[in-house]
């Protein structure tokens, strides 16, 4: 098979199954050549790279996992599956599956699995598949889903080590923000609660067949324990969502309308938790979103 990034391979591949790209699906495919072999580098580089010591054991078990979400014809898919010992990609669009057999038949270590992933259980899925190996997650994620997958890959606290996907600018800008700057959001705090996030490089609109509106980049995310420790995570998570769910208000306004609360009760609240009533979301720490958690906490017994 020549190369998965020449148009001319991607249009002979695709005309034999009568395949029509999905705008629905965010079918986008990448064309740039020099993507994809940057991106699995990053993916397996981060299962690997951690400590020495641990990172040997692995290495002696061979547990250089992959899932993939979004294969479509398996440009990326093939980079992963030259690095890692097994590739688990999840492929909506059941179309794609024959053109799949095509382009990586002959490959051992790849299994696709036709699934919505925001639909599948990923916990029994990375148990049955993956069976006890530490797992990287790597996407060209169809934009329409970036914050749900990122969302549903955190929250399910599935055994992962890393997230390293290519999303559109903008959200790349809001994923890796710092908390309390201007660009930062819910999404914002979520991601630094349970990961270190960092920017890895920009890829222009050109480099996709049909080529977007807009550029975009690929970001890896790195899991740990979470930083801070509310007593509650879903006091926690429901206050960041109701903080910035008017961001252009202060915190007093928009928590006290979002959670349906008395504005003196929300005084006293961020009184109680040390932060600033006139102060607006976008300003605010992990530390002060868990500070007011507890104080929502103490406030309902
Ligand atoms: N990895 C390929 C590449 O880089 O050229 C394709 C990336 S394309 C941006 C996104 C892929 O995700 C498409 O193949 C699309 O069919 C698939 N997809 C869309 N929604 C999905 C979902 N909910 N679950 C799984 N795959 C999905």
């Amino acid at each position: 098979m020549e190369r998965l990034t020449d148009i001319s391979t991607i249009r002979d591949v695709l005309g034999r199954h009568g395949f029509t790209f999905s705008k629905a699906l965010g079918q986008n495919f990448l064309i740039n050549p020099s993507v994809c072999p940057r991106m699995a580098e990053a993916a397996i580089d981060s299962n690997n790279g951690l400590r020495a010591e641990a990172a040997l054991q692995r290495e002696k078990k061979g547990t250089r996992a992959v899932l993939e979400i979004g294969p479509g014809i398996g440009v990326l898919t093939k980079e992963l599956l030259e690095r890692a010992d097994k590739v688990v990609a999840v492929e909506l669009d059941k179309r794609l599956l024959p053109v799949l057999e095509e382009t990586l038949g002959d490959y051992d270590n790849l299994k696709v699995v036709n699934a919505d992933v925001l639909e599948l259980n990923l916990h029994r899925l990375i148990a049955e598949e993956f069976g006890g190996m530490e797992v990287a997650v790597c996407a060209n994620l169809p934009y329409y889903i970036t914050s749900p997958v990122i969302m549903k890959l955190l929250e399910d606290r599935l055994p992962i080590t890393s997230i390293t996907v290519m999303v559109q600018k903008e959200a790349a800008v809001r994923l890796c923000a710092e908390p309390g700057t201007r660009d930062s959001s819910a999404i914002t705090a979520a991601v630094r609660y349970y990961c270190t996030p960092e920017l890895l490089f920009h890829v222009s609109a050109g480099s996709f067949l049909p080529a977007p509106k807009v550029d975009s980049s690929v970001i890896r995310l790195r899991l740990h324990e979470p930083v801070v420790h509310p007593k509650n995570e879903k006091t926690f998570f429901e206050v960041i969502r109701a903080a910035f769910a008017q961001r252009r208000k202060t915190v007093l306004n928009s928590l006290s309308s979002s959670l349906s609360l008395d504005k003196n009760a929300v005084r006293a609240i961020l009184k109680t938790a040390g932060v600033d009533e006139t102060a607006r979301a976008e300003r605010l720490t992990l530390e002060d979103f868990a500070r007011i958690a507890d104080a929502v906490d103490d406030g309902r017994k």
